[in-house]
């Protein structure tokens, strides 16, 4: 905590990380009653306050010695582009010049499902994402996860009712600085958003996936499968080559059993690559409707790839094989595609949305 008592930090970096045990130090370090971080942390997290002179119940000299240390500047976007359905991508700067990617996703009305980055690059290398083909940079801090929130609000007349880990990174390879924004978020005195409107979507990194089981958290998990046999699915996804699908599977369903909560697969269908029959039979074997559901999500163009998307009466024959087997299906539409801002397309460059008008049909992932 030395850290923050002595010096003024960047407001990503610091002010947003904090835990509310980590707000109790530090004004314990200040002589101050520790009922005054419960103040604070409504003040921030309710109220939505942006300076610390906003706080009123706080004694002038508090609020002075707070504004010394900590910031609560903004973080204003480099680039904002919506499309006609609203869909807006923001692409954002870190401190060090690192360039991360939030994508807003209305879901109708007012409300909008907020997609947040984990980490500046990732280094999973899936065959036909985008960021993979980035590398990894660094691991992002909580207060670069959850001030995406706050400059998601602030670009945005939407009002943000759920969360899903699905921008750039692969949660679970941060996953302190990923589960500390989780509780930041999911905070009842705060922003207070429900756990089961937060889903944590993984390429399938078991060690992460039994730590949530054991957190206590209500949260939604979904994991990007994309094959249903090791051999196709390690070529894809060079993480299976360490956590192969039984593996990945058995996971899950003892998560499933920690937490009652459906476990969704994600499965993007690539024209003649996975989307076969074979290729339902072999998933509806994998799925055991108790425990699973499935999102079926058409490829997303990417350049590096050599892919396409299969037709749609080619996806709707895939889903309904798994409908006959009796498991919950839906097929989507990854939104946002004329902004590079669809599922596998974050790259965080500046100038990727192309601003052509296509049909706006609303967020990413909206049913066929
Ligand atoms: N690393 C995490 C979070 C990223 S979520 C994870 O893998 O789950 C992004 C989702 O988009 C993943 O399901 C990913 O596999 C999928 N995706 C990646 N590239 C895609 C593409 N070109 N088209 C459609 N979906 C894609």
């Amino acid at each position: 905590m030395e850290s923050i008592s002595n010096r003024r930090v960047s407001p990503l970096k610091m002010t947003w990380s904090m835990a509310k045990k980590e707000w109790a130090d530090l004004l314990r370090e200040l002589g101050q009653p520790t009922f005054r971080s419960k103040q604070i942390w409504q003040w921030l997290y309710a109220k939505g306050a942006q300076s610390f002179d906003e706080m009123t119940n706080l004694p002038a000299a508090l609020r002075t010695a707070l504004a010394e240390r900590l910031s609560l500047a903004p973080w204003a976007p480099l680039e904002t582009v919506a499309d006609e359905g609203g869909t807006t991508k923001l692409l954002l700067e870190c401190e060090d010049g690192e360039r991360i990617e939030s994508v807003v996703i209305p879901s109708g009305g007012e409300a909008a499902t907020l997609c947040v980055s984990t980490q500046a690059g990732c280094a999973f290398k899936c065959a036909f994402c985008a960021t993979g083909q980035l590398g990894l940079s660094r691991n992002l801090e909580a207060g670069e996860i959850v001030g995406q929130l706050f400059t998601a609000r602030a670009a945005t007349s939407f009002h943000i009712d759920h969360l899903v880990f699905m921008g750039m990174g692969e949660p679970f390879a941060n996953y302190d600085n990923v589960l500390k924004a989780v509780r930041i978020f999911n905070d009842q005195d705060g922003l207070a958003i429900g756990a089961r409107r937060i889903t944590l979507s993984t390429c399938g990194v078991v060690p992460g996936i039994k730590r949530l089981a054991d957190e206590g958290l209500q949260v939604e998990l979904a994991i990007s499968l994309h094959a249903p046999d090791d051999a196709l699915r390690s070529r894809l996804m060079p993480v299976n080559n360490r956590w192969p699908v039984a593996e990945l599977i058995a996971a899950c369903r003892d998560y499933n059993a920690a937490t009652r909560r459906i476990v969704t697969f994600e499965y993007t269908l690539v024209d003649g690559l996975n989307d076969t029959r074979l290729c339902a039979s072999a998933l509806a074997d994998l799925i055991d409707p108790s425990f699973a559901r499935v999102n079926l999500i058409p490829l997303s163009p990417v350049a590096h790839f050599d892919g396409n998307r299969p037709s749609p009466a080619r996806c709707e024959a895939f889903a309904a094989i798994l409908r006959r087997r009796g498991i919950n299906v839906t097929l989507r539409h990854s939104k946002g595609s004329a902004l590079s801002a669809a599922c596998g397309q974050l790259r965080g460059e500046q100038g990727t949305g192309n601003r052509e008008r296509g049909p706006g049909n609303g967020g990413k992932n909206v049913e066929l």
